[in-house]
């Protein structure tokens, strides 16, 4: 089975975060999340946590060249794993999407095939998904979960599955910090899709108001992977 990189595009509360986690246990992928690895830089007040800690909470978007500066040596680490990447959140500009396209130039990721997944969910659903997502106060963890979709609840109540550490809500999923990030999603992602299918980079879409294991079918499907060939 060749080796892929896969984006998720979607607006805030489309579930990527939920998704990764599952193509993570059922496939091995791994997944990057530009989001956790920014709050994980805010929970441990590092230089880079100082800068975005105010821009996170306020759900505008960190500069490119911090995102940048941020994922390049990961991904390239993770060469050496073998397995399929996810880019949880990354890229959400052009300008991320155009040096990503640079970044993958390189001979290490020739050897990658480079899909992209674009999330759909009517807006009115979003602030109501984000009032119910729990997420794991573990830096190192932060899985989520739902508190009204029973396939993404917690085992025990307030308690991650994976580590035994409290639930918490994001700093970020108030009311408020939702539509200003719906609005900046809005703002970048139509220029995202334009982008990528400018350079002939094929999208595919992916409803998701659905339970979680119907679209995890689909993905499987639309990218033809075999399990028997993991
Ligand atoms: P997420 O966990 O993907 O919802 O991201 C939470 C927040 O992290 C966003 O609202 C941004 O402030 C920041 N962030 C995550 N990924 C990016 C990115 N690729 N570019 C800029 N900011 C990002």
């Amino acid at each position: 089975m060749q080796r892929g990189i896969f984006i998720f595009i979607g607006p805030p509360g489309a579930g990527k975060g939920s998704l990764s986690q599952l193509c993570a246990q059922q496939l091995g992928w791994v997944q990057l999340s530009t989001g956790n690895l920014c709050r994980q830089h805010i929970a441990h007040q590092t230089h880079i946590g100082k800068q975005i800690d105010f821009t996170m909470k306020s759900g505008k978007l960190i500069s490119d060249s911090l995102i940048l500066d941020m994922i390049e040596g990961w991904l390239i680490d993770q060469v050496n794993s073998g397995d399929s990447i996810i880019l949880d959140g990354f890229p959400r500009t052009v300008a991320q999407a155009q040096a990503l396209d640079q970044l993958l130039k390189k001979d290490i990721f020739a050897s990658y095939h480079f899909s992209i997944m674009h999330m759909l969910l009517a807006d009115e659903t979003i602030v109501g998904r984000l009032a119910s997502r729990l997420v794991c106060q573990n830096t190192q963890c932060q899985a989520v979960y739902s508190m009204r979709d029973m396939a993404l609840a917690p085992k025990k109540a307030m308690t991650c599955d994976f580590c035994s550490t409290d639930l918490t809500r994001r700093a970020d999923d108030s009311e408020e910090t939702v539509r200003e990030r719906l609005t900046v999603y809005n703002r970048h992602a139509q220029d995202l899709i334009k982008y990528y299918k400018t350079v002939g980079k094929e999208i595919f879409e992916l409803p998701v108001e659905r339970p979680i294991s119907e679209i995890f079918n689909d993905l499987v499907t639309m990218i033809g992977y075999d399990y028997n060939k993991k």
